[in-house]
């Protein structure tokens, strides 16, 4: 039985479900992971994780298809991605096969949380590690707890996507270099004080500047950007100090693949963002946002798709890739695992 929610009142909020799943890792071993009831995690006042954020985590989504099926987008990325974050980080990389597990059992679970299709609610699941023992001298844990729960969000536009307004950012993004690709705490709460900044007046989001040159566009506090050039080309930043965004991939697929589109991940320079006709920023919360206007230190570059609605590319990429996920079109091999079908 479906729990009892008013799905489109949800919205991007923690809820608490059911289940969540955890292992730990003592002894150089994982154990064999359950599901367990308590939300609750209680830890030394000397963990790791408090005194040096010895901590990384990965965001991804379960959905009803139309045909009643429950499904997860490309969990096998959101494995291997964590994976690297946690070596980056001296953590033991959770077995990639047993994440991908994991999040069936998760889901399954908590399949009455999983908001119906046509809802535009989504199960969001946060797969997660922190260093778990005392440690007072700067050095990594060597007992680490994974966990993975999963909450119920509403639709991260509540009637329509709008487009957005930005800023670019005189802070150097929050990532010091060569953790740019990290899904971790530490780089977000490095990103809180600009993202507070650019709310106080009036901004939706930053565009970080490479920090070395400050001409090049990085990405955002957590989302990458995408373009799209007056004659219907894909481009997108190249730069290894941002982090590989799952639906940024899986768009450049969906660009070249279904729409036929000529598709370049490339060094893009500040310079030339006025030329673009259309510019969105692409995450597994929203999908893609669509920015209608950056503001450089008072300039203002304004894209023909304006303030009203997603520029007609935007939107069949926007279309396509939703529809895949919620299986309305034939994905590629491999993008949807299926929970409970
Ligand atoms: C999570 C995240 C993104 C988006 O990645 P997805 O895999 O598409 O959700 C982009 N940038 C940062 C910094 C992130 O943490």
């Amino acid at each position: 039985m479906s729990k009892n929610i008013d799905w489109g009142k949800l919205g991007f909020a923690y809820m608490k479900t059911d289940y969540r799943y955890v292992s730990y890792f003592k002894d150089g071993k994982w154990d064999e992971g359950k599901l367990v009831t308590d939300d609750s995690i209680t830890l030394n006042e000397c963990a790791c994780v408090f005194q040096y954020c010895q901590a990384c985590f990965e965001g991804l989504k379960a959905y009803t298809t139309r045909d009643g099926r429950i499904v997860s987008f490309r969990p096998d990325l959101n494995a291997s991605r964590m994976a690297e974050s946690a070596r980056r980080l001296v953590m033991p990389p959770f077995p990639e096969d047993r994440f991908v597990k994991a999040v069936r059992e998760l889901v399954k679970a908590n399949k009455d949380f999983v908001p119906p299709f046509g809802s535009g609610a989504t199960l969001y699941i946060r797969p997660f590690m922190i260093g778990s023992n005392s440690v007072i001298g700067v050095k990594p844990a060597d007992e680490f707890e994974f966990r993975m729960f999963c909450t119920p969000v509403g639709p991260y536009f509540k009637g329509g996507a709008k487009p957005i307004v930005i800023r670019v950012c005189d802070y150097d993004r929050a990532a010091p270099r060569g953790t740019g690709h990290i899904k971790a705490g530490l780089n977000y709460a490095m990103s809180l004080y600009a993202g507070m900044e650019a709310h106080a007046e009036g901004f939706a989001e930053n565009m970080y500047l490479d920090p070395a040159t400050r001409t090049k566009v990085e990405e955002t506090g957590g989302a990458n950007f995408i373009f799209i050039t007056k004659d219907g080309t894909f481009v997108t930043p190249k730069s290894d100090s941002i982090l590989p965004s799952i639906t940024r991939r899986s768009l450049m697929v969906v660009a070249e693949k279904y729409l036929g589109m000529k598709v370049e991940q490339r060094e893009v320079l500040l310079s030339e963002v006025p030329e673009f006709a259309e510019c969105g920023l692409c995450g597994t919360a929203a999908v893609i946002s669509p920015v209608g206007k950056i503001v450089d230190h008072g300039k203002e570059i304004c894209f023909p798709s304006g303030m009203e609605k997603m520029g007609p590319w935007t939107q069949k990429l926007y279309d396509t890739l939703t529809g895949i996920q919620m299986g309305q079109i034939e994905g590629p091999e491999g993008w949807v695992d299926t929970v409970i079908g």
